[in-house]
């Protein structure tokens, strides 16, 4: 079992249908990743990066092709797969550490044993003495750690990270990545991260898939060199190969916006 691996699309296409026609958004899109690894998605925008995570997520089903989770087929929002979006989505009117429980709630998993678990995550965090703040009285990179505490308290084995970064400061930004990179590794969980900064793809991840667009498809995995791979995202950034790596993914994206029919609609 051991190989299985923590999700997979297979063969994936998704169509959107509404009342302007039907919009090919992926075609036959294939991604397996393992137990543990950090995979980042990048593309111009409408490539089909949120399609692939809300597909992932179970949000609705794929029009043709399968999202296995562990190797079973998903069927929709699973308490196995967190979503981390750019927006925190915290309730003003809650407290932190409430707001951290609402993932609890939503499952029917709030009792006294997992509301130790969101304290010893707020305090794992950072938060430890926020709990009884709201979310107005947080700058950006706590409210988004508070949204990351929500996500772990649940226990999921793979999150979904759509540019959970992007609206930071960049220096908590590059806090953030570290964190989040660092807590991950520990639990040995999977995510699946989507942003539009290929420095922050190069620094976070084990393995880098370059989408182009018109419709979705993957151009190229860059596997991120092992030395890069195994240090934390601060780091990498310093390291001699990161510029390298750097440039091969700036120049794969380059030819995707210069690529014959895939030129901004
Ligand atoms: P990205 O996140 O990479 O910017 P999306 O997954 O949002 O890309 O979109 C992929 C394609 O699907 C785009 O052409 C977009 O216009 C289309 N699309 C996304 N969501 C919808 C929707 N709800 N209805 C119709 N088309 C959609
Ligand atoms: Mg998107």
């Amino acid at each position: 079992m051991k190989d299985t691996p923590a999700l997979a699309l297979q063969r994936l296409s998704h169509v959107y249908v509404n009342d302007k026609g039907a919009s090919l958004a992926v075609e036959d899109i294939d991604l397996s990743v393992a137990q543990g690894e950090f995979v980042s998605l990048v593309g111009p925008s409408g490539c089909g990066k949120t399609t692939l995570l809300s597909l992932l997520a179970g949000l609705f089903p794929p029009t043709k092709g399968k999202v296995l989770l562990g190797g079973e087929a998903v069927s929709g929002p699973t308490p196995k797969v967190g979503y981390m979006l750019q927006q925190d989505f915290l309730f003003p009117w809650r407290t932190i550490r409430d707001n951290a429980a609402i993932g609890l709630e939503i499952n029917r998993l709030k009792n006294r044993k997992t509301m130790e678990a969101v304290d010893w995550w707020l305090a794992e965090l950072g938060l430890g003495e926020s709990g009884h703040r709201y979310p107005h009285e947080l700058s950006g990179g706590m409210r988004q750690r508070v949204a990351l505490a929500r996500t772990l308290v649940t226990e999921p084995n793979v999150l979904l990270l759509d540019e959970p970064f992007s609206a930071l400061d960049l220096h908590i930004k590059l806090q953030l990545e570290d964190l989040v990179v660092q807590t991950l590794r520990k639990l040995g969980k999977t995510a699946v991260l989507v942003t539009h900064d290929l420095a922050e793809a190069a620094a976070m991840s084990d393995r880098v898939i370059v989408l182009g667009r018109n419709p979705g498809h993957i151009r190229k995995e860059i596997v991120v060199p092992a030395e890069i791979r195994d240090a934390d995202p601060m780091t990498a950034r310093k390291l001699t190969g990161f510029q390298l790596l750097f440039e091969e993914l700036w120049s794969e994206l380059d030819t995707v916006d210069a690529g014959g029919g895939e030129s901004d609609k």
